[in-house]
């Protein structure tokens, strides 16, 4: 029996505002799709929180035996810092500031983005699609939108008409709780605005003016896409139109994600998606990081250490620990504190882990590990709860010491229930690297270090403390914790 039949989950979906029990649209097949980055620049920690929170969600459904179809689009052409003209295209501005082509621009920042996803061990989406490859997708969707009458041409521009939207009986606003009023009272005046019937109506193709580089033909003379209309053709293109979850930071629930409920209701008459997650944002110093505030942090300058922010250099894994110890839907302010905070804990985790292959088997347990294993479950069935899967695994390494130290006892069933349900979580679901495993110089360690261990057993023996001493002490500084037992000299790394 698959392991999702044994294991319902709960998922938290915006359009309700409820912890839903979750069932997918077709039995054993999920379709996620995630809006990816735009890439005229490279991603910042903040964006790497949100990919990694769906990169665990994602995880977490393939452990359970789902078969997941995970898109997640890379915007590269038409998302406009207003709803404006070139002046605010994000590609074209950074084309002219680096003098580069626009898909210069474009594969220098996804290369960035790809190189930050292996850095912290993220699996890759099933399907990477592009804004750029789904041109002809995105004019078929908008000539439909234009018949329907949801859309109308100005000046070679097509526009959402969202009080038409509304007047069909459709509700736009329904994700953000708000009224077309006030979504109006929230509405900037923008670029463009003496094109549009209404202030709130939203761009599905612009104009392109003489000096925008990035242009394609169409029907309404050369111009490029609105931003919010890719997510729409690529989601309804590789996952059809009503899929499982579509997910995003929170700061995507207004405009975007609205306007791709309106439109999937305007094209295919019915709400594409039926859990609706939001994952919150990284903070830091209190306010949310982004690029244009200037408040930011690379991920590869955490990682290395070249940064003013952080009094050390951080390993990927800290990083990753340190991101999923806040659930996905709380704000997350990064400190130095939180990191040095969340080294320590992975430290003494992996220490245990490390412990855990020596474990020696009794008759009987002492320890009720089927019960220890379920409540791993149900913390990350309930919405994903990571925080509380993770004091769950300090609860499994609390146990892998008592037994060590023979306070406690288990089977060798239980034992492998312990590992498998340690092993699984933390490397599988939580996504943790399992440098052990990848590291083929790790055996080699081993190796040396039973040799020391064995030589100090032989000075021990011939009563010479000092060296057997000297090799316990500078093993310790190498990170390298020896532990005399009854069954002889164990190690962690
Ligand atoms: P963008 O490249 O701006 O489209 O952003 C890519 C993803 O990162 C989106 O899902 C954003 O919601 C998300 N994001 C942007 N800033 C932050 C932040 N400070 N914390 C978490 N997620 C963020
Ligand atoms: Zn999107």
């Amino acid at each position: 029996m698959s392991l999702y039949k044994s294991q319902p989950i709960k998922i938290y979906n915006t359009l309700s505002g409820e912890k839903e029990n979750f069932t997918s649209i077709h039995e054993g097949n999920i379709g996620m799709y995630v809006c990816g980055p735009t890439v005229y620049s490279n991603v910042h920690l903040g964006n790497v929180r949100t990919f990694m929170s769906f990169d665990m969600i994602f995880r977490y459904l393939l452990h359970l035996g789902y078969k997941v179809r995970y898109v997640r689009n890379i915007t590269d052409a038409g998302h406009l810092t207003d709803d404006g003209d070139v002046n605010n295209d994000r590609f074209v501005k950074q084309t002219r500031l680096e003098k580069l082509e626009p898909m210069e621009v474009v594969q220098k920042y996804t290369v960035y983005f790809h190189k930050v996803l292996d850095l912290f061990n993220f699996l890759p989406p099933s399907i990477e699609p592009t804004a750029t490859g789904h041109i002809v997708e995105q004019i078929e969707l908008i000539e439909k939108l234009v018949a329907n009458d949801f859309a109308y041409v100005s000046n070679g521009s097509v526009y959402f008409d969202v009080l038409e939207y509304n007047k069909k009986g459709l509700n736009y606003g329904e994700l953000n709780n708000r009224n077309v009023e006030e979504l109006l009272a929230n509405t900037r005046d923008l670029d463009g605005q003496n094109e549009k019937k209404n202030p709130q109506d939203f761009a599905l193709w612009k104009n392109a003016s003489p000096a925008h580089i990035m242009r394609w033909n169409s029907l309404w003379g050369e111009g490029f896409p609105g931003w919010h209309l890719e997510c729409t053709a690529m989601s309804t293109k590789y996952l059809g139109e009503y899929f499982d979850i579509h997910g995003g930071g929170m700061d995507l629930k207004f405009p975007h994600h609205e306007c791709e409920i309106a439109q999937g209701k305007a094209c295919n008459g019915s709400s594409p998606v039926k859990y609706w997650m939001h994952a919150n944002m990284l903070t830091m110093n209190g306010l949310r990081m982004s690029k244009s505030t200037g408040n930011y942090i690379l991920p590869m300058e955490l990682i290395n250490g070249e940064n003013t922010f952080f009094e050390k250099a951080f390993h990927p894994n800290i990083v990753r620990f340190c991101f999923l110890q806040a659930h996905y839907r709380s704000v997350l302010d990064i400190s130095n504190e939180a990191m040095v905070a969340s080294e320590k804990g992975f430290n003494r985790l992996m220490e245990s882990i490390a412990v855990l292959n020596n474990l020696q088997a009794k008759n009987t347990s002492s320890l009720n590990i089927q019960s220890w294993r379920q409540n791993c479950y149900d913390a990350i069935n309930d919405d994903f709860n990571t925080p509380i899967l993770i004091a769950q695994l300090f609860e499994g390494a609390r146990y892998i010491n008592l037994v060590n130290d023979e306070k406690e006892t288990l089977t060798q069933d239980d034992l492998e229930v312990l590992k498998n349900t340690m092993h699984s979580f933390l490397f599988d679901v939580l996504g943790i690297k399992n440098e052990k495993a990848n590291d083929n110089n790790s055996d080699k360690l081993e190796g040396v270090v039973e040799m020391l261990i064995e030589m100090r057993k032989q000075a021990r023996e011939n009563k010479d403390f000092a060296m057997s001493d000297q090799i316990r002490d500078q093993l310790l500084v190498l990170g390298i914790q020896l532990k005399d037992g009854k069954e002889g000299t164990t190690f962690s790394i």
